[in-house]
Order: C-alpha cells, then structure tokens, then sequence
C-alpha cells in the first residue's frame, strides 16, 4: 500500500532494514557506481522494487583513492555488516606530512586527529576520511547483490523516455531492449544520456589541468630500498598520506598496509582522457615532471621521480581535469527521470566532494519517494531536486576554491597555517544529514511548491548550504576570469566557513 503523507509515524522517521512497508514503487537504476550502488540500497530498505544495470561487463574496479565525507557515511548505522566493513578498510590512525615538491619537509608527521584538533575539529568525528574507491566499490556491489537486487551487467543505455498519461519511464539498451519503471534514476556518470530528455546539457570544458594516478600493490616498493624507506609507514603500520605542494602542482601519497597511491596534478600533456582506464608509461610521467613550468630552479625530488620508475606497467592513469558548468535541470519535464551524482553534478576529483554529494543525492531520492509514496512520485522529485540543488552548486564552487588553495602554493603561508595544504571542508558540507533532513523539510518543501515559491527563494526550512547564501546562477567561465586575473574566486554571501 502506497502511503499517505498525512501523519508523523514511525515511517516518516529513519528506520533500519525491514522497516517501512513495501511502497509498491518499481525503481530502475542506470549506473554502479557510489551514487547508483547507494540508490539501489537506500531504496530497498525504503521498501521500493529496484533492478540496476551497468554498462560494464562486470564489477570494474579501477580507481585508486577518493575522500568520502562524514555525511555520506551517516545512512550505514542502518546497515550493519557494512558499516563493519567500512571500518575495517578505513585508514586508522592515519598521518600526514607535508613536503616542498622538492622534497623539503614543511610540516612534520602528524597524526590526522592532531592536524583536525588545530583545526578546531573534533577528531573523534573526522568530517570524513580518504578511501580506497575498489574497495567500497565492492562492498556495495556484493551487498546489492546479497540483497538480492538484479544488477545487469553489459546493458549500455543509450536513451531514457517518459510517458506522463502512464505515469512510467524507461529507457532503451543498445541491444534495442526497453526497460520501464514508475521512477528511472539516471546514476550513469558525466554525460548521462538522460541529458537530451533532461534538458540539461552542459558542455565540458577543459581546465588545462590533468592527474597522473597510480594505485599498487605495496611489495612494489621493495624494487628500490630508498623508495621503501622514504614512503614507509609509520610506526605501528599506521598508514600515512603525504602532500606535496610546488609551484604549479601539488601530489600526493598514501601509504597502507596493502597498497601504495600516488597522484600528481600537473598541465596537459595531450595523452590525458576523462577516462580511469586512460593509462600511460613512466617515461611521460618522468619527463613531464622535467617540463612542468616553475621547475627550473628547484625540481622535483629525486625520491618521488624513483617512486613513479617503480609504478608496475599498465597502472598511470592521464585523467583529464574537465570543467562543467551547474546542470540547469536534474529532471524530465514530467519528473518520471532523476539524474543523481555526477550525472547531475560533475565535481573535480580533487574536490573532496564527488562521491560525498553523489551519495547524499541517492539517500535523498529514496527517502523522499518512499515519503511521497507512489501515487506522489513528481512531486517527491521535485522535493529531492529542492533539498539538493543549491547545497549542490555551494559544493561545486566550493572545489574550484580548494583546487586553487592546492594549486596556488606559498610555502610559507602553509607553515604558518597547515589548513592551506587541505581542502576546506566547511562544516556545512560534513554536519549534513540527507535522510533525516528529508524527513524534516518534505511536506515544508511541498508547501512552499504548492505556492509558487521558487527554490531560491525558499525560507520555509534551515538551509543544507552556507548560512546567509543566496542562490545566483554563476558560470565556470566567471570562475575561470577570477582565477586568471589572481582573484580569489568570489564563493558569494553566507557563511563559508
Ligand atoms: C571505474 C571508476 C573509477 C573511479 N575512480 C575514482 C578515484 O580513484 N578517485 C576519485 O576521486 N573518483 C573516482 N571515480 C569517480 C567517482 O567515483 C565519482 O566521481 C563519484 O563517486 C560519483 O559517482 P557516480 O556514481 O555519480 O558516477 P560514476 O562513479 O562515474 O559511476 C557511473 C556508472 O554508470 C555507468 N554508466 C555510464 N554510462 C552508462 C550507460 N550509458 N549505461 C549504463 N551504465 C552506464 C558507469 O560504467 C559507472 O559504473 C571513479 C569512477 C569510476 C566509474
């Protein structure tokens, strides 16, 4: 039985697996990665129907490293054994120091819970932590498929339609199969092929900018002892990130029991693709880092050129750092289709908020349909799309500013204030709680939908972005005149911090 929004019971609240009474909604999900993984489990437990498919043949697990925010983590208190296993991959007790590209310390190891302490955070609360992406990758795919959800593999989508009269979406395979559902959520990446019907069509732009990463098993250090010792573990086994700031780049290393990480962000070079199967040899690594500008008096450290010599073959990937401006719209015009995750949002790796949105996205929809109930699917979109859009577009603004703190380097400056080797993470990004923030504002957001009030204007509930901010559409073009001109990007009104 569908349910009415009329009363405040225990389905209107956050409850575990098993819970909430079967919606009668038939879900279809485009997509494996974090955000459509996410959906699939977020509406199982809601109590909607879901099949998911994937245009890989199987489970891909390329990838190295990514940060996964506190609010992205809340929903696994209603799922146990995964939250079990998340702690087991975490880093714990992890370092981090921060050298001169050159290899000159500036700031001495320290545990990452003394770095959060000067940083006036509670370290018994991190607002999130680096991951290893393969690992979550298949802790998600195998609890899918544990809960018995049918993921079908090699299913390239290659259209998405609605019909409003039926009150059913679908799209079309590249074999020429349909598939149709009450709701399609479109978790298929940048440049989801919902976009013709959404509408929303934005174009890539190049940054100029592009990652050398490589993730490998750690045995490969015991090719050069010198490598081995400087990128060692601290004591303990305690795993350790190192930054690496110059002039017109910055990397960084992880160091675990298991594996080795190391990226660099550095000008294109011509071999880089939007792409984690993009993989390129040493050699181009090693002469770029010859080439970079800014090298000719002080150059990189001898130590990590020998780190990317030991990089087994087949393993740097050249991903390409594009731009995209804000999606306009996430949703068919009859809101039958729902983007989520970079399909609706593209965030630069380095960010520190692509995953961590995407996920926010996918617990959101679920709640928010299974609040509506079925005979209310349009109007819960569009609630999702109200919870999510600002706090989205903060967020993507956000990271083109944490790009430009990164690639931007005063050496001295970072001594005197370590957050500068960082990524900002405002505690309006980590303190956010998708699910219970759903619950508390849908039939607020319904209302103020029922009166014309447009989401910018919206007042009717605590905003999930910066306090004090009004919502203006801004281009990448605008960001892209700041940085140029050595302007700090102009992040609007509100409190940032
Ligand atoms: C293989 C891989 C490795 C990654 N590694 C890293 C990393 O190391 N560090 C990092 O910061 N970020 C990484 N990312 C990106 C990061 O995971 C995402 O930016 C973020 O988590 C948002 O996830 P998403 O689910 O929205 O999109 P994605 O993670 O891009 O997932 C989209 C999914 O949709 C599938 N798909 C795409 N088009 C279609 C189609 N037409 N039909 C059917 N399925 C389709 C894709 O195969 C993919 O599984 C990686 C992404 C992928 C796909």
């Amino acid at each position: 039985m569908p349910h009415a929004l009329t009363s405040r019971d225990s389905t209107m609240q956050s409850n575990p697996l098993g819970s909430y009474e079967s919606s009668g909604i038939d879900v279809l999900i485009i997509g494996t990665g974090l955000a459509g993984l996410v959906a699939a489990l977020e509406c199982i437990r809601k109590g909607h129907t879901v099949r998911v498919l994937e245009r890989s043949e199987s489970i891909n697990t390329n990838g190295d490293m990514y940060f996964m925010g506190l609010s992205a983590t809340r929903f696994l208190k209603h799922w146990p054994e995964l939250m079990e296993e998340y702690h087991r991959i975490s880093l714990h007790n992890a370092w981090i120091e921060t050298f001169k590209h050159s290899g000159e310390v500036i700031i001495t190891p320290k545990k990452v819970a003394d770095r959060l302490r000067a940083q006036g955070l509670d370290p018994d609360t991190p607002p999130g932590e680096f991951q290893m992406r393969p690992l979550v990758y298949k802790m998600f795919v195998s609890a899918v498929e544990r809960h018995g959800v049918s993921v079908e593999f090699n299913r390239k989508v290659v259209d998405y339609f609605e019909d409003e009269k039926r009150g059913r979406a679908g799209c079309v395979t590249a074999d020429g199969t349909t598939y149709e559902a009450d709701v399609v959520i479109a978790a298929d990446g940048v440049g989801s092929k919902s976009q013709k019907l959404v509408g929303g069509q934005v174009r890539a732009k190049p940054s100029g900018r592009a990652m050398w990463r490589a993730a490998f098993p750690i045995e490969h250090l015991d090719k050069n002892p010198e490598v081995k010792e400087a990128f060692k573990m601290m004591p303990n086994n305690e795993p350790i990130v190192r930054t690496w700031l110059g002039p017109s780049t910055y990397a960084l290393t992880l160091t675990r029991e298991d594996v080795m990480v190391w990226i660099m962000n550095h000008d294109v070079t011509g071999t880089e693709k939007e792409s984690w199967s993009n993989t390129i040899d040493a050699e181009e690594v090693l002469q770029g880092m010859e080439d970079m500008p800014g090298m000719e008096v002080n150059k990189w450290a001898p130590i990590f050129k020998d780190l990317v010599k030991i990089t087994p073959p087949d393993t740097i990937v050249n991903f390409e750092l594009l731009w995209r401006n804000p999606q306009p719209t996430w949703t068919s015009p009859g809101a039958r289709v729902i983007q989520i995750g970079d399909a609706a949002h593209s965030y630069l790796p380095a960010s520190g908020n692509g995953a961590t949105q995407a996920i926010e996205d996918a617990v959101s929809i679920a709640s928010c349909l299974q609040i509506g109930g079925r005979e209310n699917i349009p109007q819960s979109v569009r609630a999702h799309i109200r919870f999510r859009f600002i706090r989205n577009s903060c967020a993507q603004k956000l990271g083109f500013s944490n790009a430009e703190l990164l690639q931007d380097t005063d050496w001295d400056k970072v001594k005197l204030d370590p957050r500068r080797a960082a990524p900002k993470l405002p505690k309006w990004v980590w303190s956010h709680d998708p699910e219970a923030y759903a619950y508390e504002n849908y039939e607020k957001a319904v209302a103020s939908m029922k009166k014309g009030i447009k989401m910018e204007d919206e007042t009717g509930f605590e905003p999930n972005y910066p306090k004090g901010y009004k919502y203006e559409p801004w281009t990448i073009e605008k960001v892209m005149e700041d940085m140029r001109a050595g302007k700090p990007i102009d992040l609007g009104p509100g409190d940032w911090e």
